[in-house]
């Protein structure tokens, strides 16, 4: 893929006067040379970054999309509403979503699915807990998660992103070395290049406690894309020194 592509995930963080003063400073950071930079934020305020966003170099997304078209899944919003709201991609299968809310593979293949049918691009989160890499079934894990998603999306796959984010890293300060990420996104690069005829399409992002001390260092290496960034996309500052590193 051409150009790197960076992406904040809030997750449940901002109120409309912390957005509005974060989303400000990230826009007014951003230049024609930045790479791709999208944010994620809580559902509900979707509106306000559609309002402050909208024909700047800010793209935004949601978190989380539901597997169902519409209906009766009370709480739950729709791929196509989201769409509504200027929404470019959606995450899926975040490691809190699949620990605490249950996801399984067959749910977050189902949700990119979605997304896709309404032309928003899902963000597939793979990745290993600290046992399953301890037990040396990294590689089983991220390739049954990617599988799935693959199986289930055909010839669409290229429209994808894919974040590999190793659950002992999310939110913990711990990163994976650049080495470490660079071999699980190579396996998964492989994974796709069988999967599509066109695996340069899909960017390969890295997430876990990326920050301005490590980005450059793992956005350095050969197959990591860019990144799906946390804790440090809440402060426009180190957001956008992650985006300068991406940026050359
Ligand atoms: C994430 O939640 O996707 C993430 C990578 O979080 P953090 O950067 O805080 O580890």
């Amino acid at each position: 893929m051409s150009g790197k592509l960076i992406v904040g995930n809030w997750k449940m963080n901002g109120s409309l006067a912390a957005n509005q003063d974060l989303v400000r400073a990230v826009m007014a950071g951003l230049s024609d040379k930045s790479c791709k930079v999208a944010v994620c934020a809580p559902a509900v305020y979707l509106p306000q970054l559609q309002q402050l966003a909208a024909g700047s170099h800010l793209l935004w997304g949601a978190q989380d999309v539901s597997a169902h078209e519409q209906g009766a899944y009370t709480g739950e919003l729709s791929a196509t509403m989201l769409r509504e709201f200027g929404v470019r991609y959606a995450i899926v299968g975040h490691s809190e979503r699949r620990q605490y809310h249950g996801e399984t593979d067959a749910v977050v293949a189902t949700k990119a699915q979605r997304a896709l049918a309404a032309g928003i691009t899902p963000i597939v989160c793979v990745g290993e807990t600290l046992a399953e890499r301890e037990a040396g079934h990294t590689e089983e894990v991220v390739k049954r998660q990617l599988a799935a998603v693959i199986h289930t999306n055909g010839h669409c796959i290229s429209e994808i992103v894919v974040a590999y984010e190793p659950v002992w890293a999310i939110g913990t300060g711990k990163t994976a070395s650049p080495e470490q990420a660079q071999q699980v996104h190579a396996l998964l690069r492989a994974q796709l290049k069988a999967a599509t005829a066109h695996p340069e399409r899909i960017a390969l992002l890295y997430g876990g406690s990326m920050n301005t001390a490590n980005a450059a260092s793992l956005l350095s290496q050969n197959d990591i894309d860019g990144g799906l960034i946390g804790g440090a996309s809440l402060k426009s500052a180190d957001f956008l020194s992650i985006v300068a590193a991406a940026s050359h």
